[in-house]
């Protein structure tokens, strides 16, 4: 999502806005931050391979109710297992081939001791029941959990969202980003004026009484806090999409009030879609659709259903992040979340704090969207434009094992990163080939940051560790350092980590060429007298004439 963009609408437009999830600077952690945010070894010993999450959701009690079934491969000797489910909710009973099992509760991490053997290589399964009032948003999807909203019409239009925050706030699970369940069936029951729409594709609707039950499939690897859940009174359009892997369901669910308004500005999908196949390679999801979903909230990368609130209009909310007018040729919330099916959802952090993969690449996917259909000088504005919102508060990485995510520069210092990185291969074409390259390498998988760096330097055939340091690991902007007398340059980088070398273009009365700064001083000398000089502004880097 985009929790840095609350901090441009605070500075820019000085909306005042509530504290969030994701804004939240703490750096003291307690043992509940553990259990969520590590891989405890009531966690380790199992992999997921299904969940069918079964469930009731009552609008006038804003109560849910149901079941999740959880199926795992046993990969290691033990037999206590981490379930999720954060407070108010309550963890009812779990069981195991129809035996109910010992629960031991500590907070919102449930110890469940399971009683038959688990063999390792088996396949087992348990139940787990829960109900409750869900933790309501506060702020979605930023501050999320569950929006109980009305639309105009008076009906219900109700969400879910809770990316960092995690899936356990409204469903038990086991939640943490490392491992994705290999599929899941999502069964929503409500009232029968309503429809439910969540990931994938719809496998049923059954009636019960007054209510439906609506059945989603999901055969795709996904990530918990991509599973997601609406409920309104929605419409139904649709096209096929002739994509690079065949033809492609395109799906939207919109308000019945905003049908006219979703079928001109959705038009933006298939392009969208026609700009990233071509930048980042085939869409992940052809199995289980493309879907956009109308939400009561901005927007978030639900996989294969995205959510769209950004209100029918372009750019974020209607303003330019950029400020240089490019913001406002398209849809952010279409392109940026879209953008996200593969950065997000086809590739996966395994810890939050690497949450850079997900947001640097996608914001830069904004970048290549406009490149696609506007041409490589308005995308370099655009990315260049949003350096006003980099704040180098805090490193982009954050911290390992606690649910931490980094600095939300991790949007537009990381896609002004990205877009420096392009300027150093010098290659578009074999920049292309390196981003789809990681979404065939990483396909459906989780992944650490030193994959993502690996990969990049040996694509690259750069060294990039002190790059990826420089800008992932400090707050620090390497600066050049210069003076000019007569027909001799004199520059050296400074404010840079050890052994930072990145070399620049830079533009010598009229002649470009590259320069090698070190942290030493080096020298130039050309032929006439330096008149101009200037440093391409596609490099994210400072300047300083001394
Ligand atoms: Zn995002």
């Amino acid at each position: 999502m985009n929790y840095k963009l609350t901090f441009i609408i605070l500075t820019l437009l000085s909306v005042n806005i509530t504290q969030c999830q994701l804004l939240n600077k703490k750096d003291t952690f307690t043992r509940q931050d553990t259990l969520r945010g590590s891989i405890t070894p009531e966690r380790a010993w199992w992999d997921l391979t299904y969940y069918h999450l079964d469930i009731k959701v009552n609008p006038e009690e804003k109560f849910i109710s149901g079941k999740n079934t959880i199926q795992y491969t046993v990969l290691s000797k033990n037999n206590v297992m981490q379930i999720d489910l954060q407070t108010p909710l309550k963890l009812l009973k779990a069981t195991q081939n129809g035996k109910e099992l010992k629960i031991k509760h500590d907070g919102n991490a449930h110890f469940i001791t399971l009683n038959e053997p688990q063999k390792i290589g088996n396949i087992n399964s348990i139940d787990v029941y829960y109900e409750g009032n869900p933790r309501e948003a506060v702020n979605a999807p930023w501050d999320g959990g569950i929006s109980w909203e009305k639309d105009k019409n008076g009906n219900h239009f109700i969400a879910s969202s809770c990316q960092g925050l995690g899936a356990s706030v409204w469903w038990p699970c086991k939640d943490h980003m490392y491992d994705e369940v290999d599929s899941m069936l999502i069964s929503v029951n409500v009232p029968d004026n309503l429809t439910n729409v969540s990931n994938g594709r719809l496998r049923s609707v059954e009636q019960y009484g007054n209510t439906k039950t609506y059945r989603w499939i999901v055969k795709s690897p996904i990530n918990n806090y991509g599973v997601n859940i609406n409920i309104g009174d929605y419409v139904n359009f649709s096209e096929v999409y002739n994509g690079m892997a065949g033809p492609l369901d395109m799906n939207y669910y919109v308000l019945s009030y905003n049908l006219e308004k979703a079928k001109e500005q959705f038009k933006q999908a298939p392009k969208m879609m026609e700009a990233f196949e071509h930048w980042f390679g085939q869409y992940p999801f052809y199995r289980d659709s493309y879907k956009l979903v109308e939400a009561p909230y901005l927007g978030m990368e639900h996989q294969s259903s995205v959510t769209y609130g950004n209100g029918y209009k372009n750019g974020y909310r209607g303003s330019d992040l950029s400020g240089t007018g490019w913001g406002l040729k398209f849809d952010y919330i279409i392109i940026h979340e879209s953008g996200h099916e593969w950065f997000a959802n086809n590739i996966t952090d395994k810890d939050i704090a690497d949450m850079w993969i997900h947001e640097s690449f996608t914001t830069y996917s904004e970048n290549l969207y406009l490149d696609y259909h506007f041409g490589k000088k308005a995308a370099a504005e655009y990315v260049i434009g949003t350096r006003r919102a980099i704040v180098n508060d805090r490193p982009i990485i954050g911290k390992y094992h606690v649910n931490k995510e980094g600095s939300g520069d991790m949007y537009f210092k990381g896609a002004n990163m990205l877009h420096t990185l392009r300027q150093l291969i010098e290659d578009d074409e074999k920049w292309r080939k390196i981003l789809t390259g990681l979404n065939t390498t990483f396909y459906h998988q989780t992944v650490t940051t030193q994959q993502i760096e690996n990969y990049l330097s040996e694509q690259t055939g750069i060294d990039l560790t002190e790059f990826f340091n420089q800008y992932l690991r400090t707050t620090k902007i390497p600066t050049l350092e210069y003076q000019i007398k007569g027909k001799t340059l004199k520059y050296r980088w400074t404010n840079i980590v050890d052994k930072f070398d990145m070399p620049i273009q830079i533009k010598i009365n009229n002649e470009e060429q590259w320069l090698f700064p070190k942290a030493e001083w080096n020298a130039l000398s050309v032929e006439d007298t330096i008149k101009l000089f200037e440093i391409d502004p596609d490099f994210y880097v400072e300047s300083k004439k001394i």
